[in-house]
């Protein structure tokens, strides 16, 4: 699927090699950092609130699509 180039929704930065469902993208840092962190990092707390935040926006987009 190709899509223009969306803000990572996580940094803010362009994400041409990013992931990108509806109309959400993570760039491939942010998805490198998401897949690498885990509990104990000093940033994970940070991680897992914008990764429910990401899941919530991507639950909406699918209800707005319907
Ligand atoms: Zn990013």
């Amino acid at each position: 699927m190709t899509v223009a180039t969306l803000p990572c929704f996580f940094c803010g930065q362009e994400a041409p090699d990013g992931l990108a469902i509806a109309h959400i993208a993570i760039c491939g840092l942010c998805h490198e950092r998401l897949v690498r962190s885990c509990p104990g990092d000093p940033d994970y707390d940070v991680w897992v609130r914008r990764l429910r935040a990401f899941w919530q926006g991507l639950a909406e987009a699918a209800i707005s699509q319907d």
